[in-house]
């Protein structure tokens, strides 16, 4: 895609100032392309066109939408390759996964959420003799929705699909770097019979800039975020003098956790995808990995052998596992962890650097840091890239403890046979979505979103339905 323009209104429009920036490849360090920079005035339009169509598609039944949400899915599936290879190019992630998760999982969202609304029911509470209340399930109006760049097309789908099937319409404001997939998927909803201005794609940068102008607008009335905790402070503040509802998926910084009695074959296989799929760039990856002491060594060693193997290079190449980097600057942010982690004591055992036989691109090699402790900015901030710690534990009190020594709360992973223990221990953690002995496995039905600083509300199933729809209560006297 050449030229990224923003989707207002059933149209694909510039700035009106002409404004635009750069969209590279990172994976080779080329220009793809220029993508519209959005501002107030593109806000502003996007908004009112938002706000006129919500008046109709507020009206629409559940069934006409999620008969329009299917066609959306097929339209996503019919263009799988195209889709992927453009989330690749904008990312540097390997084609194969983008072919494989990114664009399957962006389908899957819209059939699944076309699906289930049609099941939503609501209360009714009897007041013998007396009144019955009923409670009415409505759309909420406006919503605004702001995208990483990691998952770009499937992160952005869990929040479009829901939005649309509860009769809400939208503004989408995607991650400045990864802009073209959502403006296909603009595309694919017109084809699909979405009417003008359900759904709108405004481009453009955070702070201070079409992100912020999004959240402080006055005629939007929900934002859901998915981005970095700081962001959604910043989102908070800025969408306060509205008091929007708020949904936010944020950072986290998940411990997995290994007993001496799991699978370790199980394990070791699991923790390397967890640890460096998709560069590490995901939400969900368990960057602090705890072994108990028996099995301490034996992991590390498996752990190390199977990072080197990995194969770091060309994304459109199928036999890829780690492709590059979103960005150099993000490359030297990763770095710059790393780099301290060692000044702090850490042990690099692999990786740690780019690959020297990459020549350009932002290209990391998957690092494994031991003898770094719970002090270590290293064990405590996000780093988001292929960069795991791995720490011994002697008691499952001190594991629980160590696990829990954060303020992220989004996702934990424990492998142990012990039935009773992870009962025990998955009771005890301050994770919004615990796995044992698995990762990632998702059931669309079920809560996820982030304890303390890494989310606000639960998105999926009925959750998600939650914050796209009002309750009313009506109260009939009899
Ligand atoms: P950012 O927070 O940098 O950006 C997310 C989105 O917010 C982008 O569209 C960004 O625009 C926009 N944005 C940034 N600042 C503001 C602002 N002040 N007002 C309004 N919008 C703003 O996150 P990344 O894109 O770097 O994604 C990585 C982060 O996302 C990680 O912390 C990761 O853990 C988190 N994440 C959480 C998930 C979860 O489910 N909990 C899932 C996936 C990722 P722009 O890009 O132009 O700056």
């Amino acid at each position: 895609m050449e030229r990224v323009l923003h989707f207002i209104d059933g149209a694909f429009v510039p700035s009106e100032d002409g404004r635009t920036f750069d969209n590279l490849n990172p994976a080779t360090g080329e220009r793809i392309g220029t993508v519209a920079e959005g501002g107030r005035a593109e806000i502003d339009k996007a908004v009112r066109a938002a706000r006129r169509a919500f008046r109709t598609w507020s009206r629409t039944t559940a069934q006409e939408r999620a008969a329009i949400l299917h066609r959306i899915a097929n339209l996503i599936e019919e263009n799988l390759e195209e889709l992927a290879l453009l989330e690749t190019t904008d990312t540097g992630k390997p084609l194969s996964l983008a072919k494989s998760l990114d664009i399957p999982r962006s389908a899957y969202n819209f059939r699944f959420f076309a699906d289930f609304v049609k099941g939503l029911s609501t209360e009714t509470f009897e007041m013998e003799g007396v009144a019955l209340n009923y409670a009415l399930r409505r759309p909420v109006g406006v919503a605004g929705l702001i995208s990483p760049w990691n998952l770009p097309l499937f992160l952005l789908t869990w929040k479009v699909a829901p939005c649309l099937a509860a009769g809400n319409t939208c503004v989408i404001k995607p991650a400045e770097l990864t802009p073209t997939t959502a403006t296909k998927l603009a595309e694919i909803c017109k084809q699909a019979g979405v009417p003008d201005g359900v759904v709108n794609v405004v481009h453009g940068f955070g702070p201070d800039a079409a992100g912020q102008f999004l959240t402080e607008h006055e005629d939007v009335d929900l934002i859901s975020l998915t981005g970095e905790t700081t962001t959604g402070k910043a989102v908070m503040r800025s969408a306060a003098s509205t008091l929007k509802r708020l949904s936010f998926e944020l950072g986290g910084k998940n411990p997995n956790i290994v007993f001496a009695d799991c699978d370790f074959e199980d394990a070791i296989a699991t923790t390397v995808r967890s640890s460096f799929v998709n560069q590490g760039e995901v939400c969900l990856c368990g960057s602090r990995i705890y072994v108990e002491r028996p099995l301490y060594d034996r992991f590390v060693e498996a752990l190390v052998d199977r990072a080197r193997k990995l194969r770091v290079g060309d994304p459109l190449d199928p036999q890829t596992d780690v492709g590059s980097l979103i960005s150099e600057e993000h490359l030297e942010r990763v770095h710059g962890f790393v780099r301290r982690a060692v000044e702090q004591g850490g042990r690099v055992l692999v990786g740690g650097k780019r690959p020297e036989h990459l020549k350009r691109g932002a290209f990391y090699e998957p690092t494994v840091i031991v003898d770094v402790d719970e002090t270590c900015e290293i064990t405590r901030q996000e780093v988001f890239g292929p960069v795991v710690t791995v720490q011994p534990f002697d008691t499952e009190e001190e594991v629980i403890r160590l696990a829990n020594d954060t303020h992220y709360g989004l996702s934990a992973t424990l492998w142990t046979s012990n039935l009773k223990r992870a009962h025990r221990v998955a009771g005890e953690l301050e994770a919004g979505v615990i796995w044992v002995n698995t990762w990632f496995l998702r059931d669309l039905r079920t809560p996820f979103g982030g304890m303390k600083q890494s989310g606000i509300g639960r998105e999926g199933g009925v959750h998600s339905f939650e914050f796209f729809t009002e309750l009313k209560n009506v109260c009939i006297k009899l």
